[in-house]
């Protein structure tokens, strides 16, 4: 297949980031094949062929020879290709065997830039040891540093160990690796499809009491369906059955068939029905909770024949609820006549799988087929069907509550980082729309904007690990263009808070408030600055046209980074450290020396020019540079007298943004409130100073004059 021209990819690319569209591109594709699989599981065990209807390899086993297949392997970038954290989806090498159970997990193929670098790969690794031996029956989940820990575990659930700094990747990886054995489960396995994912009903633990069968009948615990031969006999009319029951004809009132059905295994109906001692017998062989019916029929028709094998399916039966069939195998129990009920043709007890997804508590349809034959020789066999609706009683059950999606257990484990976070984006908002009160009193503005950037690095940084970085527009742009989407983002709590601030305040302020305040290695490099003049280390301002030529480059690298990430996804993973983000917030700078040296060498350079990195290398603050010309408001108040004659405002700005005109560059501006202060306070303002000592009101120059 030809190679799509570069302008019909760019075409894609700003299709897909336009739309939103999920399924611009083709998938993705698993990389082994079957020799590959085979090196891994060697004999006893044989690799078949890759599955057609189903993206897994089949395993047999010498020791089984009749057993089928004991086992799949499959890539789960095949069957559940979610985007990392990075853009790209991850391959993981997963086996079940015929239960449901992991047999292994490898991780084959991962972009998860802390992964990449950072903690490096081993710490996945580890991780994804720990589902051997546990069971797709088993709700898993995983633990987070931030709450959800391991002490939710017990009853079905499992909850594996995260990986600390790595929260949003590994809850990512669990559901990659779930979803993917669960389409092979249910393909091959008859694992039923979980719907809405609700968990089924379960019995209510309710006192004990004696019942009759009349009474269970009456409560409704016991239902029955009864036919007549007339109304069997209307079934097949029209039909080659018709007509072929001679006693249908001469007793038409006489019962054709009485059916009986019952939900074994709550107690209220199962030891009324079985008897105390039988009841016990039951709860032994019963142990890993599947659900059990009581059938039998009474009358003319059986539920069984004489040719029926104990412990198989019951041919004339068929159950289904919501439509899903749900088989029903004999459970093979000679207690289920039920001595002193009367007689019946047949009474078996029926089993589902426990994982078949049948919930007890809702309605569900049993299918009993009638068979008539015409003739002796050759017969013409017509089937029918009859069914009982079986309507449980409600008030035997519970539902547990529904598990919380994996990213919704992500926000909720984060509920007091993101309470607190909310907190002080409200305080920010707040200061930012009324910055005179805290900025009029330098000690105050210096002290509030210290402790807030302190916050920044410490809390949002470090502990909470809500770093902003350019990763997350390429790995947007990598994961539309890939067909992938955006649910990735809704793993990490913190940083779509941080996202969604942000985004709005560009349209309020620009990209002030995220650089100025909310960016934790821009608050390390404000550190290092005032450090650096604490010191007295020569501060070095550069002629602005210099700065000005500089500051473009940030532009180049945005664009060289964004064009990487749609055309040449590989190299972007590499270009994307040019950001020492990873180095000095997300692993706290427990990296290789060449990471060390870039990171320590641009804080050092902000040592000596002030805020270096975000003036002339940032990608992302280039890119929010941009979004921050949406910008609707000149917030910072500036008079005639601003730039001709005073400069005040000029030289105190450190990151040279006010130009010589006295007009506020706000692509440079970090609304670091300083400017703010000097205007407001008539001590301080040297226009202000000149006016008030003449008696004169200062003209004020409107707001919109400022340069956007
Ligand atoms: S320019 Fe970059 S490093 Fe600087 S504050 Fe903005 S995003 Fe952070
Ligand atoms: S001093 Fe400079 S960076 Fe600070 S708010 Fe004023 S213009 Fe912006």
């Amino acid at each position: 297949m030809p190679a799509p021209s570069l302008l019909a990819r760019l075409a894609t690319v700003l299709g897909c980031l336009l739309l939103g569209s999920l399924a611009c591109l083709p998938a993705t594709a698993g990389d082994l094949t079957k020799a590959d699989i085979e090196r891994r599981f060697q004999r006893p065990l044989h690799v078949g062929e890759k599955l057609r209807e189903v993206a897994a390899w089949p395993l047999t086993s010498e020791l089984k020879p009749d057993a089928g297949p004991v086992g799949y392997v499959f890539e789960s970038i095949d069957l559940a290709p979610i985007p990392g954290f990075e853009g790209t989806p991850m391959n993981l090498l997963v086996a079940i065997d015929s239960e449901g159970k992991f047999l292994d997990v490898e991780v084959l193929r991962q972009h998860e830039p802390v992964f990449l670098g950072g903690l490096g790969p081993l710490p996945l690794q580890e991780f994804v040891k720990q589902y051997q031996g546990k069971s797709l029956k088993q709700e898993i989940t995983v633990s987070s540093a931030y709450g959800n820990t391991r002490s939710g575990a017990g009853g079905n659930r499992v909850v594996l160990d995260g990986v600390t700094k790595a929260t949003a990747s590994v809850r990512i990886v669990n559901q990659s690796v779930l979803a993917a054995a669960l389409a092979v489960a249910r393909s091959r396995l008859g694992f039923a499809d979980a719907g809405d994912g609700a968990p089924p009903a379960v019995v209510k633990p309710l006192p004990f009491e004696r019942m009759d069968l009349a009474t269970l009948l009456q409560r409704g615990y016991v239902q029955r369906i009864a036919f007549s031969n007339a109304e069997i006999e209307k079934l097949f009319a029209g039909t080659e059955g018709a007509g072929t029951d001679e006693r249908a004809s001469s007793h038409p009132d006489e019962t054709y068939v009485e059916v009986f059905v019952a939900y074994l295994n709550a107690p209220t109906i199962g030891r009324n029905l079985l008897g105390d001692a039988n009841w016990e017998k039951f709860r032994t062989y019963m142990l890993d909770d599947r659900p059990a019916f009581w059938v039998a029929t009474r009358g003319r028709y059986a539920l069984v024949d004489d040719n029926f094998v104990p412990g198989t399916p019951p041919p004339r039966l068929a159950l289904a609820q919501s439509e899903l069939p749900v088989e029903l195998r004999d459970a093979n129990r000679d207690y289920a006549r039920l001595p002193g009920f009367g007689e019946f043709s047949a009474a078996l007890i029926l089993t589902a799988q426990a994982h078949a997804g049948l919930d007890p508590g809702r309605p569900m349809n049993f299918q009993f087929t009638v068979s008539r034959a015409r003739g002796f020789i050759l017969p013409v066999v017509t089937q029918k069907q009859v069914s009982l609706r079986y309507v449980p009683s409600t008030g035997l059950f519970d539902y547990p509550p529904k598990p919380l999606p994996e990213w919704l257990q992500a926000w909720q484990g984060r509920l007091p980082d993101l309470l607190i976070i909310g907190l002080a984006l409200a305080l920010l908002g707040g200061v930012l729309l009324r910055p005179r009160a805290v900025s009029i009193h330098p000690q105050i503005l210096f002290r509030f904007r210290l402790g807030f950037l302190a916050f920044t690095l410490l809390f949002i940084g470090w502990y909470a690990q809500g770093q902003l970085s350019i990763v997350q527009i390429t790995g947007a742009i990598k994961s539309l263009v890939a067909g992938g989407g955006l649910k990735s983002f809704l793993y990490d709590p913190v940083s779509l808070l941080l996202i969604a601030f942000t985004l709005i305040s560009l349209a309020v302020w620009g990209r002030g408030p995220f650089c100025g305040w909310l960016c934790p290695f821009g608050a390390l490099q404000e550190f290092v600055g005032l450090a650096a003049r604490a010191l007295r280390l020569p501060q070095w301002r550069m002629p602005p046209r210099l700065a000005l030529l500089l500051s473009r480059g940030r532009y180049a690298l945005l664009a060289l980074l964004v064009g990487s990430a749609a055309f040449a996804p590989a190299a972007a993973e590499k270009l994307v450290e040019v950001e020492p983000f990873k180095t000095a917030i997300t692993v706290g700078f427990q990296r290789e020396l060449p990471f060390l040296l870039w990171a320590v060498g641009l804080l050092l350079a902000g040592a000596f020019v002030y805020k270096f990195f975000c003036r002339f290398v940032c990608p992302l603050g280039a890119a929010l540079t941009l979004g921050g010309r949406l910008r609707r408001w000149n917030w910072l108040p500036r008079i005639e007298a601003c730039g001709q004659p005073c400069r005040k405002c000029e030289i105190a700005c450190q990151y040279d943004a006010i130009r010589a005109d006295g007009a506020i560059d706000y692509d440079e501006c970090h609304q670091c409130l300083d400017c703010v202060g000097l205007y407001h306070d008539e001590r301080r303002c040297g226009p202000q100073l000149f006016y008030a000592r003449k008696g004169r009101t200062i003209p004020i120059r409107p707001l919109n004059s400022s340069r956007p």
